[in-house]
């Protein structure tokens, strides 16, 4: 995915240069060799220091005794419930208390679980309905790129192994199929990603219904952008979608100098005083000395002929995104849930309407259609969530030729701890590491191991000082719900 920039707000060029900022509630539909650029400038989202009064805060997950999900509370009433013994924490990641009584009435508010997958990162956020609050929110990271890099260090061991005539083995590429809907594992790990942590939501929080950023166009609303030579002014939202179609397009750089551009323009390939026409294949991503210098002349005149032909080409790459997002939502489907789709387009006029910054949690509470008029997310730190793996993949390990001689990868448990588990070790003195810390686990053979803590590594510490406070799944986890340890 081409990067974006850290906080961004749409402001438009007027034709007698001025550049008013956009007014939230009206996208502009005038694209003729109109401009569009980001502003740095954005509302942050308030700081709430430790210890004040989190009455706009995210909430924490509460269950039932029998372990139903029931309405989130405030973390206050949490921590008076922990601190009277009424109920004890069931799970720190996300942060989850259990009830040792019955609740005697519960209301469930509508809570809605929004998802805006993304190849790197994906936001994820749980919007009440009802206030518009966000009741909590996260940032996946995902492995795509880790699997990939292992599947391709495999393949070149066995081609190496092959090359090096040790042994005969035959070339193994005829005898495979591929079942219908089959993904890359790297795009399965990150579909499957997503997935996991839905399902993981709903254990803790009584969601009723799920929205997830689908495509980040709308192919319908902009008609066939490369095909057909309708133009595209058709209502408000249309304008948005041709800019993020362009944007991905151009991959985020000028077509003529390859520059990321702090404001972007509209060049048209054709210009319209030679007869260009407004359809989406004459559109290209211009900076604004690039299109100030092009004049009137077409992009091969102006000595890009490649510009010119890029613009018949299609979106590829999105494609791939985009089918990445149709997996997941055929699988988002069986949860049986009412799933509502939104495009790309759309979650960026929400969030700009709303007056909020761009993060990946942003945006995931701003999909679709059913998005509350005003989004409360004040207060909120997201989870962040990084998928690790779980050490349990690889069945056979080669030796450093590519020979498989090693024994499967063993479940590493020493002392009933295992590597990413997130635990209490406390240090008794006389010791040079005398102390109490809460880090992340990485397990030796020994019983002597390295905890990973918000101020470093800590090495040499040994596992039967440690207390167990989650045990690993698969994922590292950083701020969001930590604020809400009672003793961390
Ligand atoms: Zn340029």
């Amino acid at each position: 995915m081409a990067p974006q920039p850290a906080a961004l707000r749409l402001v438009v060029k007027q034709g007698n240069g001025v550049s008013p900022v956009l007014p939230a509630h009206k996208p502009s539909t005038n694209l003729d060799e109109g401009n569009f650029t980001w502003a740095t400038s954005c509302p942050p989202i308030r700081e709430v220091p430790h210890g004040k009064k989190d009455h706009d805060m995210q909430r924490v997950f509460v269950v039932s005794p029998e372990g139903a999900p029931l309405s989130p509370c405030r973390p206050a009433r949490a921590r008076w419930l922990l601190t009277q013994q009424k109920a004890a924490v069931l799970r720190r990641y996300p942060f989850t208390i259990i009830l040792k009584q019955p609740p005697s009435g519960t209301v469930t508010p509508p809570l809605r679980v929004k998802l805006d997958p993304g190849s790197k990162t994906t936001g994820l956020a749980i919007v009440n309905e009802a206030t518009g609050e966000v009741v909590w929110a996260g940032e996946i990271t995902h492995r795509g790129q880790q699997v990939k890099d292992a599947l391709d260090a495999r393949r070149a061991a066995r081609r190496g192994r092959r090359q090096r005539h040790t042994r005969y083995r035959p070339p193994r590429f005829d005898n495979r199929t591929r079942p219908k809907g089959w993904l890359p594992p790297s795009l399965l790990s990150r579909v499957q990603k997503v997935l996991t942590w839905v399902e993981r939501l709903r254990r803790v929080v009584p969601l009723t219904a799920i929205s997830f950023e689908l495509v980040r166009f709308d192919t319908q609303l902009i008609e066939h952008p490369e095909t057909t030579g309708i133009e595209y002014q058709q209502g408000t939202l249309a304008g948005w979608e041709v800019r993020e179609y362009l944007l991905l397009k151009w991959g985020y750089r000028c077509a003529y100098c390859q520059q990321e551009a702090i404001r972007w323009e509209v060049d048209h390939i054709v210009p319209r005083s030679r007869g260009g026409s407004n359809r989406v294949s004459n559109l290209a991503l211009a900076c604004h000395p690039c299109n100030q210098s092009k004049g009137d002349r077409t992009a091969a005149e102006n000595g890009h002929p490649d510009v010119q032909a890029q613009a018949k080409h299609s979106l590829k790459d999105a494609a791939a995104v985009n089918s990445t997002r149709w997996a997941l939502y055929e699988r988002v489907q069986r949860t049986g849930l009412p799933v509502e789709t939104g495009t790309g387009g759309r979650t960026k006029w929400n969030r700009t309407q709303r007056g909020l910054p761009k993060t990946h949690w942003t945006d995931a509470a701003c999909v679709g259609a059913s998005t509350p008029a005003s989004i409360c997310a004040q207060g909120v730190i997201p989870l962040a969530i990084t998928a690790m793996g779980r050490h349990s993949r690889q069945m056979c390990r080669p030796n450093a030729f590519g020979f498989p001689d090693k024994a499967p990868k063993a479940t590493s448990v020493v002392g009933g701890f295992r590597t990413g588990d997130i635990v209490r070790a406390i240090v008794p003195a006389p010791s040079v590491k005398s102390g109490t810390y809460v880090g992340r686990l990485a397990i030796r053979a020994t019983g002597s191991c390295n905890l990973k803590t918000p101020a470093g590594t800590i090495q040499g510490i040994h596992y039967k000082y440690c207390q167990p406070l989650h045990r690993g799944d698969g994922y590292r986890y950083a701020k969001g719900d930590a604020a809400f340890l009672p003793h961390a």
